[in-house]
């Protein structure tokens, strides 16, 4: 591999955005500082986000300010951000704002002390185009209110999350979200994403400790 490539392959900046949710602002100002820097790659990545590739490492600092933004390193495990689908607010389907629960969550979520890579999909019905059963944590909207989802992944060796609990308001889901990523959190052990805990896991055991009342 030449040093080029290497280059290519070693330095990233992921502004954002939340959600995949952009404004005309946020694109002028992407645009003017890749031009600037001479960015050879702007990708939009699988997390909703868009990713700024192939830039110097000596560059980082300067770009992050120049996008206004913090950068320093990302936490290595743990939440790095909600994925949510355009919901009732922006899609003829949706039967719940995604968009506005992915708000919400965030802050009762993000900060999470988490052993594995943790992801999360909010979809705004039940055609789930965030993928929500195959999400760490998946959220999809019914009529009557949200299904929880837990132990998904769509990886290497992919599962089917269990529902814990559906009809759910947004407090009553992020609440419970927030019960079962603590519970997770206690008992897996270093590293394990939430499939490998929950397979070997008793389901009914684990809802009875995430399920109140
Ligand atoms: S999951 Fe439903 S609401 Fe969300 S984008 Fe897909 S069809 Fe629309």
């Amino acid at each position: 591999m030449t040093a080029e490539n290497e280059r290519f392959k070693s330095y990233n900046v992921v502004p954002g955005p939340k959600m995949g949710v952009v404004t005309p602002e946020f694109l002028e100002t992407i645009a003017a500082v890749a031009r600037k820097h001479g960015i050879p790659m702007l990708k939009i990545t699988e997390a909703q986000r868009l990713a700024m590739l192939g830039h110097d490492p000596e560059q980082v600092a300067q770009i992050w300010q120049e996008l206004g933004q913090e950068g320093g390193p990302r936490k290595p495990v743990g939440i790095h951000y909600i994925k949510a689908c355009p919901g009732e607010r922006w899609c003829k389907y949706g039967r719940r704002d995604s968009l506005g629960l992915g708000e919400k969550m965030g802050p009762a979520l993000l900060s999470l002390p988490l052993p594995a890579k943790t992801k999360v999909g909010i979809s705004g019905c039940p055609m789930n185009c965030c993928e929500s059963f195959v999400r760490d944590l998946g959220v999809f909207g019914k009529k009557n209110g949200w299904t929880l989802v837990f132990g998904g992944n769509g990886g290497g060796l992919p599962r089917i999350g269990n529902i814990i609990a559906e009809n759910l308001n947004d407090e009553e889901v992020i609440s419970l979200a927030e019960r079962c990523l603590r519970y997770y959190g206690a008992n897996a052990r270093k590293l394990e994403r939430t499939a490998r805990f929950m397979e070997r896991t008793d389901l009914e055991k684990f809802k009875a400790a995430v399920l109140v009342g």
